[in-house]
């Protein structure tokens, strides 16, 4: 399949995407667990990689032992959410647990549809993904949480020329997200645990933002992997 394609893709590939895609994220969370909860003692708690990468390796395990239904890539997203909210815990537990279920509902269904192309189905579920976030969370991007990634990565997304090849358009979505991760770091929490610092919280990279920014990565990774030239999970900008 070429890269410059906007690939009409079977449903067994969009599966594979998401099977890939959630792959990447235990093992991205699980090597940069420490990080993320350096981050977040820093401004938070301390327990966001601890409970991420708990969430993610149980999801995996679930995986593997068949123990989530892989008939469609929307259901086995919207289960995945429904554990990692019981899983992971927290804000972020609640966030991400939101934000896989709505993508999950939205691509349910839909990747049966030979019309429906790579491209158009991220844009689908990331801006599910936020829509899940917002409902729940309220914030806007510049709160300081992991809006501030995941907003920039579906802008830069819908900036992209529309025959832009594939692979430059997820890379420019994963850099938009930690670019926008990196951003967080001069602002004031106005939402979440680190709000309750106000001023002192600037000076920081939001824990939450620089998850998704992994996750967005991960995603850009899964969707490309099957190209000749997939875009690299560990080439993140915003890295420890
Ligand atoms: P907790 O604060 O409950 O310990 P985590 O440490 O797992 O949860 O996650 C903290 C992250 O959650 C923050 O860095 C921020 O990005 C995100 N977050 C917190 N509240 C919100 C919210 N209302 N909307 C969006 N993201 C939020
Ligand atoms: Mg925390």
């Amino acid at each position: 399949m070429g890269s410059d394609d906007l690939a009409r893709v079977p449903s067994v590939t969009v599966m594979t995407v998401t099977d890939a895609w959630l792959r990447c994220t235990a093992r991205a969370v699980h090597e940069r667990r420490l990080w993320l909860t350096e981050l977040d003692a820093a401004i938070g708690d301390g327990d966001h990689g601890i409970n991420l990468d708990r969430g993610f390796t149980a999801l995996l395990e679930d995986l593997e032992a068949g123990a989530i239904p892989t008939g469609d890539a929307g259901a086995l997203l919207a289960s995945a959410g429904r554990r990692l909210l019981g899983l992971v815990g927290g804000a972020s537990g609640a966030l991400y647990g939101r934000a896989l279920m709505t993508a999950g509902t939205r691509l349910t269904g839909l990747t049966a549809d030979p019309r429906i192309d790579r491209r158009a189905l991220v844009e689908i579920a990331l801006a599910g993904a936020i829509d899940g976030i917002t409902a729940l969370g309220r914030a806007v991007p510049g709160d300081k949480t992991m809006l501030d990634a995941l907003a920039p990565a579906l802008d830069a997304l819908r900036a992209a020329a529309p025959d832009s090849p594939v692979r430059d358009v997820m890379l420019a979505m994963a850099e938009a997200a930690e670019a926008g991760a990196a951003a967080t770091i001069p602002l004031v929490a106005r939402k979440g645990r680190a709000s309750y610092l106000g001023k002192r919280s600037t000076g920081h990279l939001d824990p939450g933002a620089a998850s998704s920014a992994i996750l967005i990565r991960c995603l850009a990774h899964a969707v490309t992997a099957t190209d000749g030239q997939p875009v690299q999970p560990d080439e993140a900008s915003t890295r420890p």
